[in-house]
């Protein structure tokens, strides 16, 4: 079906839409000289891009598995996932199909008085994988929404408990997302700079180790009366450069929480669905959380959703006849169910055996290969957690996001057709479960190769130091 009138030729008069059969409007007629990457630039704005200085963005006109193909033809390896979303690969047969399926039965309803059976079905497998304290299920759109919503869990749960806990609990470098909550959560940094005063005040505390234990539950108990809530990624803090740490050290800290009850929300937007190479960094830990905050894989990275799941602890705190004690949360798009329907497939293909053994090799490949690289003269601070392998390249100035050795190493990965996305000088890959061993011994040899024609250049340009 088309339409076949556009706004343009139809007018208001006395109330009464005219259509003006006189105008012949048509779409604005693209710059026939003007290819991709110079339309972008004409009308988008990227995300954490400085427009002034940033390169083209690279147009890709398809995907396929762990290959991104551009408007030139050419090909590069998705090696963070596209920012870490992508589980099965790209343009995945079976969840289009699914979804596909799904686009022809119901796209999207209210979710205010109406359910349907793919959120139902999703919530009920995914409660299923998760630690048992974990009965209820709600539905955002991303994973700072999910936080958000977790937050708001936490501090009007001790709301409709009428205490007075209003102060969160959180990691030094933390990242829980852009909007003004997760921010506020978030590690102070350039990111969340300009906004400084309009943040809400939230104790930090380093993460944990043998040494520091004691002392950060000294911190805690200080002010134990008052805090709501303590958020954190569990194992790895993803953003600020793959930083990781113990889970018996976070196990630890949660019992110390729970004894003096304060409420956990455990961020696995990013842990979760296999990354950590268990389903959920939930399964490394004997402590459970309060609340769980999930995203990004969620959907196998094909639609964006996002899920705040909790205890029943949690939800009942809201039943009441006092309608106050509703939480008055929701999103347009609450559990569509496209997005469910690309959550169930994609969990579908997680849990064959398949994937859990690729899960397997690539783990063990990337144990193997940090071995390799241990051995280099310019590495250090190798680390991997599962599937997530992360290591330095040896700087005199500080690790920083914008460390220029990032730029240099992301174009050269470019040339020889992978997409790495270093954070300042830390390198990590990421890569989608479905990658073959060739094709990880191919991303592997194309680091060794960078790391020495790259750490040549740059010691010419004086960007790193010469000892
Ligand atoms: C990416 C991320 C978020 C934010 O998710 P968005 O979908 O980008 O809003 C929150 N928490 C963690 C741990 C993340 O890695």
């Amino acid at each position: 079906m088309n339409c076949e009138y556009s706004i343009v030729n139809i007018r208001l008069e006395n109330s009464q839409f005219i259509i003006d059969h006189s105008q012949n409007y048509s779409l604005p007629i693209t710059p026939l000289l003007m290819n991709l990457q110079e339309r972008d630039r004409a009308v988008n704005w990227h995300p954490y891009t400085q427009m002034k200085t940033a390169d083209d963005a690279i147009p890709i006109v398809r995907g396929k598995g762990i290959y991104l193909f551009d408007d030139q033809g050419n090909k590069y390896i998705d090696a963070v996932s596209s920012w870490w979303v992508t589980l099965h690969g790209h343009a995945h047969p079976y969840i289009a199909q699914r979804v596909s399926e799904q686009l022809n039965t119901l796209e999207q309803v209210i979710f205010a008085g109406f359910t349907h059976e793919p959120a139902i079905q999703l919530s009920e497998n995914l409660l299923n994988l998760l630690p048992e304290n974990q009965e209820k299920v709600f539905y955002s759109d991303n994973g700072s929404t999910a936080v958000e919503v977790a937050l708001k869990m936490c501090i009007q749960f001790a709301y409709n408990k009428e205490k007075e806990k209003n102060k969160i609990l959180a990691f030094k470098n933390a990242y829980h997302g852009d909007t003004f909550g997760a921010m506020s959560v978030s590690g102070r940094s350039v990111w969340t700079k300009p906004f400084g005063e309009m943040l809400f005040e939230v104790i930090f505390i380093d993460t944990p180790t043998s040494e520091n234990l004691e002392s950060l539950k000294n911190q805690i108990e200080n002010h134990a009366d008052e805090i709501a809530c303590f958020i954190y990624e569990p194992l790895i803090q993803g953003a600020a450069g793959m930083l990781m740490y113990e889970a018996q050290h976070l196990d630890e800290l949660m019992k110390f929480c729970r004894e003096n009850e304060i409420l956990m929300i455990q961020d696995e937007v990013f842990t979760g669905f296999g990354r950590t190479g268990k389903l959920f960094a939930a399964n490394y830990l004997s402590e459970k959380p309060d609340i769980m905050c999930f995203s990004k894989g969620l959907t196998g990275g094909t639609m964006p959703m996002g899920i705040t799941t909790c205890s029943n602890e949690i939800f009942n705190a809201f039943l009441s006849d006092d309608k106050y004690k509703t939480l008055f949360h929701g999103h347009s798009f609450t559990a569509n169910p496209l997005a469910c329907t690309a959550a169930l497939a994609s969990m579908e293909l997680l849990l064959k055996e398949e994937t859990l053994n690729n899960i397997n090799l690539i783990c063990e490949k990337h144990l193997n290969f940090s071995k390799t690289l241990r051995q280099h003269s310019k590495v250090e601070n190798i680390r991997q957690t599962g599937t997530i392998l992360a290591w330095e390249i040896k700087n005199d100035e500080q690790t920083s996001y914008f460390n220029e050795i990032g730029k240099i190493l992301y174009n050269e990965f470019l040339k020889r057709g992978i997409i790495m996305r270093p954070l300042g000088n830390v390198m990590y890959l990421v890569p989608p479960y479905c990658i073959t061993s060739d094709e990880l011994d191919f991303i592997y040899q194309n680091i060794i190769g960078v790391l020495n024609q790259t750490i040549n250049i740059a010691e010419k340009q004086n960007i790193l130091s010469n000892n």
